[in-house]
């Protein structure tokens, strides 16, 4: 089975409501094995929810205490996000996963960048607290950035 970000998928578990359907994703959707997941709502979170982002470090400095994820009214949502991502690792063996592809910026599926802390919208390099997570497990995990047919096909393959 392949982990996806759940709002890739279509599903409407953005902070706002909304998500982030990805074409090459819906096109396979119902041909190969996707397992969807949000870590946020995972985590307990609600949908909507504020915006949130990692101050101070990255999803890796998150999981060992040095960093905090924060939501634009200042809450510490710490908790629920790092719950989140101990949630979705759970999932690995269980169902058998093989691969993540996850979304591209985000406090918990970011795979390259995530914003920076400030709300202002700028992002920086570093990885949000789930994919930090999964990557620790050494699981392989992909952005939808850096998804093609071939790579798609290659993933099905080894799952
Ligand atoms: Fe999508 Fe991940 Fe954000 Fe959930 S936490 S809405 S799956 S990017």
């Amino acid at each position: 089975m392949i982990l996806v970000s759940s709002c890739l998928l279509g599903l409407k578990t953005r902070y706002d409501g909304g998500n982030n359907a990805q074409k090459l994703l819906l096109k396979y959707k119902d041909l190969l094995k996707f397992i969807p997941v949000c870590p946020e709502v995972e985590g307990g979170l609600s949908i909507p929810r504020l915006p949130a982002e990692i101050v101070n470090g990255d999803g890796s400095k998150v999981l060992t205490g040095q960093a905090r994820v924060l939501d634009c009214r200042g809450r510490d949502v710490t908790t629920a996000f790092v719950k989140g991502a101990k949630i979705t690792a759970g999932k690995l063996s269980s169902h058998n996963i093989t691969a993540a592809i996850l979304k591209e910026g985000s406090p918990s599926c970011g795979v390259h960048r995530i914003y920076d802390g400030t709300f202002t919208k700028h992002k920086k390099a570093g990885q949000g607290v789930t994919a930090a997570l999964l990557q620790q497990l050494n699981l392989p995990v992909y952005s939808e950035e850096e998804l093609t047919e071939e790579l798609l096909a290659f993933l099905q393959s080894q799952s």
